[in-house]
């Protein structure tokens, strides 16, 4: 199932050093308030590189907010966020190339409606990477490919499936060439036939070496793609083990009665 291989677009590593091991995100003690609702709670959470997490919980115990926090789209109220060792920077220029090393994609597809499949994959690369036209475009359709919607290019988004918009999300994260990838249930907004043409783009990059953060509820994908199960409720992570010790032998009555109601 090698993406690469179907489309007959020569490789270009997406993951340009697939050597692991070291602390790419790392969360301190962080702790964040919706005014008096206290979302975040002392979460302390290290991501290796190479690593892919399976973020699972409850509806409404954090899991947005604290996807949100690693690349800044939420600010934090006490607490630390390094990204490869580098502390998240306040705003400016800092914080725009820092944002770049995580790649987000989102349960709404959120592509930009007015512009083509092409023009979103390239626009971040020009801006902020400030790569030339022809080489965002080389990169864009070499992603595209690697997605399977590199035949839809010239179209707009509107035209496309969820599951090929959501591709192209994926694909567009990726031309910003990020450490790390979160995905924030990606799946959920979609339409039941097109959840594993998207989970498979998952798996491939999870075997390709990325480092990726995920909330799903699609268990088969965390049981085949996870090295880690991250349980989140109520703003605090009550578990972290690996798919089979999780699955089999949830340690809180949270992660019992959750796992209960959804497999
Ligand atoms: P999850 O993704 O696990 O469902 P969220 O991170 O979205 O949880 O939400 C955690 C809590 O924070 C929920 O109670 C939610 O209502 C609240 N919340 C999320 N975003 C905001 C916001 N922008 N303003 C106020 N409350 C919010
Ligand atoms: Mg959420």
């Amino acid at each position: 199932t090698n993406i690469t291989a179907q489309s007959g677009v020569p490789a270009t590593p997406l993951v340009p050093d697939s050597g692991s091991g070291h602390p790419l995100v790392e969360l301190t003690h962080v702790e964040k308030y919706f005014g008096d609702l206290h979302v975040l709670k002392d979460i302390n959470l290290t991501v290796n590189k190479g690593e892919v997490l399976v973020v699972i919980g409850p509806s409404g115990s954090g899991k947005s907010t604290m996807c949100r926090t690693i690349n800044r789209l939420e600010t934090i109220d006490s607490g630390d966020i390094r990204i490869d060792g580098k502390a998240l920077p306040q705003e400016g220029r800092e914080l725009a190339s820092l944002r770049a090393e995580v790649g987000m994609v989102f349960q709404s597809f959120n592509l930009f409606a007015n512009k083509t499949i092409l023009d979103n994959v390239t626009l971040a690369p020009i801006k902020v990477r400030h790569m030339n036209k022809t080489e965002a475009e080389h990169l864009a359709m070499d992603l595209l490919a690697r997605v399977g919607v590199d035949s839809q290019a010239s179209k707009m988004p509107s035209q496309l499936s969820g599951g090929q918009q959501q591709r192209v999300a994926i694909a567009r994260a990726l031309a910003m060439k990020p450490k790390v990838m979160l995905f924030d249930e990606p799946t959920s907004a979609l339409d039941p036939e097109m959840v594993n043409e998207v989970l498979d783009v998952m798996v491939e990059l999870a075997h390709e070496g990325m480092t990726m953060i995920c909330v799903t509820h699609e268990m088969g994908f965390a049981r085949k793609a996870a090295d880690r199960i991250v349980f989140m409720a109520d703003g605090r992570i009550l578990e972290q083990n690996t798919p089979d010790e999780f699955f089999e032998h949830p340690q809180t009555e949270r992660a019992k009665d959750f796992l209960s109601k959804i497999l």
